[in-house]
């Protein structure tokens, strides 16, 4: 009995169905029609494979050939990814535009890592060692300053027969195991598959984010995770690139899958020329980029996720603390619908696959705290802050309402607050974070004791300030006690000047926690302060906020090195906060 050759059998659009497969599993990758253009087997039934292609199909025709390759969608990590632009299949942007002009030609494969250049390696450890997953070979300065630790790949294990100091390519062994294993500078890893850890540590230290509103009410712990939920508009994507640029982390990955098409492209234009303020250097020496560009099929969005948290937990596994930025999951669930609706696969809400939510949760659960595989012991972190952009900021649509189900905290932007210009835009009423019990005794053990009195006392003024501001609709301000409309004045100057925070400005784009607390420590003493004097008889008309008001702006605005003399002139103005006929 002959068989019939393996043909394709099928195409619709960026799907293709093959037949007859033996021997193949699912996720496998393939070399599809005479362009050997790159597919996943994401379906098998029978001798029959459904694939997707991450590639234009246009051209591709039933009865044309395809071949296996036995290995799945992987990454190759190894030095050199820090500042790398890649596509969602982890193809450097700038090597695919050369190859090809602008266009990513079919079958185009472009390796992740630059195979030519040279490292310069230093081992930690000789022949005789026993090693295992994640132990540190060596190191090597993969950025300036930059101190990359070369690991044994997960699920190796044996005895060091020759490890040796000097240049090295990524390809090229710089040792071997006494089994003959070779070693080398970056090892292969299947992005769908998490990489292991050892024991989960406890969400207790914050991600400092450099926004003030996130820091002081909805803090996120290192290892944390973040739901950014917003309608178009509201700030997501300033939300994003501010924590990119700012937040206090060793590794940025930054995913993304912009709603507008210039997007990417500002974000490439800009980034490279910021630097960081904490190292001097660009900030491209921390990041890494997983950009979908409009040229790829959507299914290819699907995979860019995968890619962007697999680099990510590769430097955590280091023992770095990565934050990983994905703006926005809304396009990837996209994606999957899209995939989903070509597999004429039961549909859910709303078309998505009833998957979606598990998809994500797993998607969710590979951020995290951890103490790592390997010697010497070493702890990282993953942080996942992901934008959604749900169709007329409605939190109650699938991906939303998935995505709520698995993230830590909450910062949900809001539409009108953005048509103030209240930026950043955040709802703080609906918002939360479940790490603010947690984080708690880092703040008042490293920015100032009384951080968690100062946060409670800003959230129960802006929850007076609703209220009141629900009543003065219903009676008008005037019937309003001089006190009450005190909270409204004060909580104006909260929401502006402490809360707000522009994302342009050269020294407040980014707050570091001291000033944070400062300003509405400030705000706090400077409403308890103008209560007293009205509780001592002198009406509000009298008291005049204006000087307070122009020293915290001045101190909002001021350069950090400025902080100390700057609350020392706020702390001159509240004596100031006095009737007018008291004032010496
Ligand atoms: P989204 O990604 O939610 O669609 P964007 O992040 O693109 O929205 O924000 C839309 C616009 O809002 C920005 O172009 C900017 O003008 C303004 N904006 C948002 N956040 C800030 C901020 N923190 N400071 C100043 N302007 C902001
Ligand atoms: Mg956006």
């Amino acid at each position: 009995m002959t068989t019939a050759p393996l043909r394709i059998t099928r195409v619709n659009g960026s799907l293709v169905e093959a037949e007859p497969v033996l021997g193949v599993s699912l996720y496998e990758l393939a070399a599809v029609g005479h362009g050997r253009l790159l597919s996943e087997v994401i379906r098998l039934s029978g001798a029959t494979a459904t694939l997707q292609v991450y590639e234009d199909t246009g051209g591709l025709a039933v009865g044309e050939p395809l071949a296996f390759t036995g290995r799945t969608l992987s990454v190759q990590l190894g030095p050199g990814l820090l500042g790398s632009i890649l596509d969602g299949l982890g193809r450097p942007l700038n090597v695919l535009a050369e190859r090809t002009g602008d266009f990513i030609g079919p079958g185009a494969s472009v390796p992740t890592l630059d195979p030519t250049r040279r490292w310069r390696f230093q081992p930690t450890l000789a022949a005789g060692a026993l090693v295992s997953g994640g132990d540190v070979l060596g190191t090597l300065e993969e950025r300036p300053g930059f101190l990359h630790r070369v690991l044994v790949p997960p699920g190796v294990t044996g005895t060091v027969a020759e490890l040796a100091a000097g240049e090295f390519t990524v390809d090229a062994p710089v040792g071997k195991l006494t089994d003959g294993t070779p070693l080398r500078l970056s090892h292969a890893w299947s992005v769908r598959t998490p990489r292991p850890t050892g024991r989960r540590l406890g969400d207790d230290r914050p991600l400092i984010t450099g926004q003030r509103i996130f820091d002081l009410l909805f803090p996120v712990a290192e290892g944390g995770t973040v739901a950014v939920i917003g309608g178009f508009g509201t700030g997501k994507t300033v939300v994003e690139q501010s924590l990119a640029k700012h937040a206090d982390a060793d590794v940025v990955v930054y995913i993304g899958c912009g709603e507008r098409g210039n997007e990417m492209s500002e974000v490439l234009g800009e980034f490279p020329k910021l630097t960081d303020p904490r190292s001097g250097r660009s900030i491209m020496d921390r990041t890494v980029m997983v950009v979908n560009t409009s040229n790829m099929p959507v299914v290819a969005r699907e995979a860019s996720v995968y890619l962007g948290i697999t680099v990510a937990e590769y430097y955590r596994d280091m023992g770095y603390r990565v934050a990983l930025m994905a703006d926005s999951l809304s396009r990837w669930a996209e994606a999957l619908r899209e995939i989903g609706a070509r597999l004429q696969e039961m549909p859910g809400e709303e078309g998505y696959p009833t998957y979606l939510a598990s998809r994500l949760g797993a998607f969710y659960e590979r951020a995290g705290r951890a103490r790592l595989i390997g010697r010497p012991e070493r702890e990282g972190a993953v942080t996942l802050i992901s934008a959604v952009s749900p169709p007329g900021g409605d939190l109650s649509e699938p991906v939303s309402q998935a995505t709520l189900r698995v993230a830590g905290s909450l910062w949900a932007l809001d539409a009108d607050l953005a048509h103030q210009r209240q930026f950043p835009a955040v709802d703080w009423e609906t918002s939360y974070s479940l790490y603010v019990e947690h984080t708690r005794a880092w703040f008042e053990r490293e920015v100032d004791p009384s951080w968690s009195a100062v946060r409670a006392q800003t959230l129960e003024l802006l929850q007076r300030d609703a209220e009141l501001r629900e009543i003065a609709g219903l009676v008008g301000p005037e019937a309003l006690q001089d006190e009450d409309r005190l909270v409204l004045l004060v909580a104006r100057l909260v929401r502006e000047v402490v809360l707000g925070q522009s994302a342009y400005h050269p020294h407040d784009a980014s707050s570091a926690p001291l000033k944070t607390f400062r300003l509405a420590q400030l705000a706090e003493r400077a409403r308890s302060l103008a209560a007293e004097r009205i509780r001592a008889g002198a009406p509000l008309a009298q008291l005049d906020l204006g000087p307070f008001r122009r020293t915290l702006i001045a101190l909002r605005d001021a350069p950090g090195a400025e902080l100390s003399t700057r609350v020392t002139a706020a702390e001159a103005a509240l004596a100031g906060i006095l009737p007018a006929e008291a004032r010496p």
